[in-house]
């Protein structure tokens, strides 16, 4: 017998290995944002006028004008050099889930072969990367080869340290020459921009005579695996789909909950720690760190943040998550379904909106003025969760996160919004005129009570929602672990912006017709409510009663593929939401749906590609040796007068054959290339390719349990998911 030495080496490596010691001992202070070039060390080194209109801009979004960006961008190379650093990059946020960097040395010789460091302002502020093979939609096709980088002064710019050295990193916005957004950061800036006009309008409207630049917030809870990397190694599934695409399920699994929330691994804490510390220095206010539900599942929290940077530091925190991990021996898987049978990795996307005179407009207030606003806030996010909910589904759909969606351990991919028992009642009595407006201008007495005394209760939580009230914000359940917050934070603005507007319409006619304040609001939601009050749902979202409920009588939609949901990014409703905004043209929006498409396709073409070859050349070679094995086992027994039985050799047998049926259906089924739209390429590899991909896993699967242990080539779940 051959025995398949690798997977059993690694074992024993990982089990006897002894871990890096980190010996971290400086004090939070002492690292809290070294490596971050922020206001504070401005306010130190700039001119008072300089900084002050440093400070303007990254509180306001305001441009920054050229002789101060000339003083920053000084202030700034003087910084970093004096910290050791050589070259900067400026990173930027294309239209995928990653982040992209160019790297240029500060370094410039002069004509005496001198070196000298060279940084100023027009550098710092403006790169021309050749990204001509950043997914791009067509639209540099259309328009102009080059695009550029541009500096974002609201995120600032800092040090990623390696062992050999140090570079600045500078976040910044890409786009066309012609000037379309090419990647997320744009649009996130100007949703952010389109909600805050809307929501000065219904602000003044509301009386508010003070009202400063509203801003949205983010903060997001991170899920991952890890596992150690001699496995992941072992894997190429995991290696290049970053999920398990065979793999029997472990005898046990996740049925005990005796991990969640229980005492983290030594291993996983002393790695945890480090990644905490570096994101200190870089100014990522990580906050709650626990075990999750599945066996080396792991959630970090960090504390929220103003959207735009909230959104460049978790595209940070993954990538420090998973290079700190590499130097542990973990791999940190971010994917949303790397083991069939155990819990998926989500990110769940907490979102607020509000600014320095109002304070949270989703937090509310103690007085009745205070919860005017808050409920028409409230309104509007449940009217752009009715009326674009495909648009949120399409903004979170991948190939990974399809997985998760819908599997009765995350949110459905229906669009509902819990809101509550009491916010709820609240609502439902607006919608049902119990809360109506009575002769003398007041509201019934039951509903002012109400108004008045509303508490915000956070302790009430629905897990089985994908998009709740949690006491003073939204919290977007449904978003995958490895994508961007961008995307969804996008959406959200937009849909509030739009919901927003329509209000302030309402108000402003109510108002010319003499209405109260009260009366008015009351009103306004009431109409809302009447047209957008079915979204809210307060029940089981994993239940069949709410599919079935959800569709038939409510008419939400439920696309359960990405498949389903990306063709929403073409429709008319949604295409104007974005223009009317100013959100995207729609240019821009085609081109994402064309890169998020084709994004989708790849990955599925990937996987089909392992699974073809994984299954050629590891796993039937593994049940022929077995099954030879067996042969010759029977032929040596025989001539001792000894007869074996051969059931498992025929089940052995049965199943190769089958899986290599499968296998050849699948290739079969990849040749296909005539399809006359992306939207028909999709469905055919949501539908065809996925479920022939399950057909051969099904063989594979039963043969992993069947297989003698000695021979098999891939770690197993129970190794992967349970050996630290
Ligand atoms: P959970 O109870 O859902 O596990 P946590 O308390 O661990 O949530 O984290 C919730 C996240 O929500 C944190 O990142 C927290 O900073 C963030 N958060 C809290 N308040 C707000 C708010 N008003 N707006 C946006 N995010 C918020
Ligand atoms: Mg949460």
């Amino acid at each position: 017998m051959s025995v398949n030495a690798s997977r059993l080496k690694a074992v024993e490596n990982i089990t006897s290995r002894t871990a890096p010691v980190v010996n971290k001992t400086e004090s939070l202070e002492d690292i809290w944002a070294i490596d971050v070039f922020n206001l504070e060390k401005m306010g130190k080194v700039l001119s008072k006028e300089a900084f002050e209109s440093i400070k303007k801009t990254t509180q306001t979004n305001t441009a920054l004008e050229a002789e101060v960006a000339e003083e920053v961008a000084s202030a700034m190379k003087d910084w970093a050099l004096e910290k050791g650093v050589k070259f900067f990059s400026h990173i930027f946020y294309p239209m995928t889930n990653a982040t992209a960097e160019k790297h240029d040395a500060f370094i410039v010789t002069d004509f005496d072969g001198g070196a000298i460091s060279k940084f100023n302002g027009s550098l710092l502020i403006k790169g021309e990367p050749d990204g001509s093979s950043f997914p791009n939609g067509g639209i540099r096709v259309t328009n102009a080869a080059r695009g550029y980088t541009a500096w974002d002064p609201s995120s600032p710019a800092y040090i990623m340290q390696t062992e050999n050295g140090a570079t600045l990193m500078i976040p910044c916005v890409f786009a066309s020459w012609t000037g379309e957004a090419l990647d997320k950061k744009i649009p996130l800036l100007r949703s952010n921009d389109a909600m805050n006009s809307a929501a000065q309008k219904v602000l003044g409207l509301m009386g508010e005579s003070e009202i400063a630049p509203l801003n949205s917030s983010c903060g997001a809870e991170q899920e991952y695996f890890l596992v150690d990397a001699k496995f992941a190694n072992a894997r190429p599934d995991l290696l290049l789909a970053g999920r398990t695409l065979f793999g029997a399920p472990s005898a046990k699994g996740q049925e005990f909950d005796d991990h969640y929330f229980g005492a983290i691994p030594s291993r996983v804490q002393v790695y945890m720690q480090d990644a905490e510390d570096q994101l200190y220095r870089l100014g990522i206010p990580a906050k709650t760190h626990h075990n999750e539900v599945a066996p080396g599942q792991f959630e970090i929290a960090p504390y929220f943040e103003a959207a735009n940077v909230a959104a460049d530091h978790q595209q940070l925190l993954m990538t420090v998550l998973q290079n700190t991990a590499k130097a542990h021996g973990f791999v940190c898987l971010m994917h949303e379904k790397p083991f069939a049978g155990v819990n998926g990795s989500g990110k769940h996307v907490n979102w607020s909106v509000g600014n320095s005179t109002q304070g949270n407009l989703l937090d509310p207030g103690d007085t009745p003025e205070e919860n005017l606003n808050f409920l028409l806030f409230c309104g509007a996010v449940i009217r752009g969760v009715h009326k674009y909910g495909p648009l949120l589904r399409a903004v979170i759909a991948s190939a990974s996160n399809d997985h998760r969606l819908g599997a009765n351990e995350a949110p459905p991919a229906i669009l509902s919004v819990y809101l509550g028992d009491q916010l709820e009642t609240i609502f439902e009595d607006i919608k049902n005129g119990k809360l109506a407006p009575t002769d003398d201008g007041g509201v019934m007495d039951l509903g002012l009570s109400q108004i008045i005394n509303f508490k915000r209760d956070s302790g009430d939580r629905n897990r089985t929602s994908p998009f709740a009230f949690t006491g003073n914000r939204f919290e977007f359940r449904a978003v995958g672990s490895s994508q961007s917050v961008s995307g969804p934070l996008i959406a959200m603005n937009t849909m509030l912006a739009d919901s927003l507007d329509w209000i302030a319409e309402k108000l402003d006619a109510a108002f010319k017709e003499g209405a109260d304040k009260t009366t008015a609001v009351i009103s306004v939601l009431k109409e809302l409510l009447s047209l957008h009050g079915s979204a809210i749902f307060g029940g089981d979202g994993y239940s069949s009663e709410w599919h079935e409920m959800a569709v038939k009588e409510r008419g939400l939609k439920n696309l359960p593929t990405t498949a389903d949901a990306l063709p929403y990014l073409k429709d008319e409703e949604i295409t104007k939401l974005f223009e009317s905004t100013g959100v995207l043209t729609p240019l821009e929006l085609e081109s994402r749906y064309e890169v998020y498409a084709e994004q989708y396709l790849l990955s599925i073409e990937v996987e089909a590609k392992l699974v073809v070859n994984m299954a050629k050349t590891l796993i039937y070679p593994a049940a022929i040796s077995y099954l030879s094995d067996l042969a010759e086992a029977g032929t040596g027994m025989k001539s001792l007068g000894i007869t074996l039985d051969d059931a498992t050799a025929k089940i052995i047998a049965f199943e190769a054959n089958a899986m290599m049926a499968a296998v050849a259906a699948l290739s079969e089924a990849m040749e296909k290339e005539d399809f006359s739209s992306t939207d028909e390429h999709m469905q055919y590899a949501a539908t065809t390719i996925r479920t022939l991909m399950d057909n051969v896993r099904v063989h594979a699967d039963t043969l992993e349990n069947e297989v003698s242990d000695m021979l098999w080539p891939l770690p197993k779940y129970q190794e992967m998911l349970f050996i630290k």
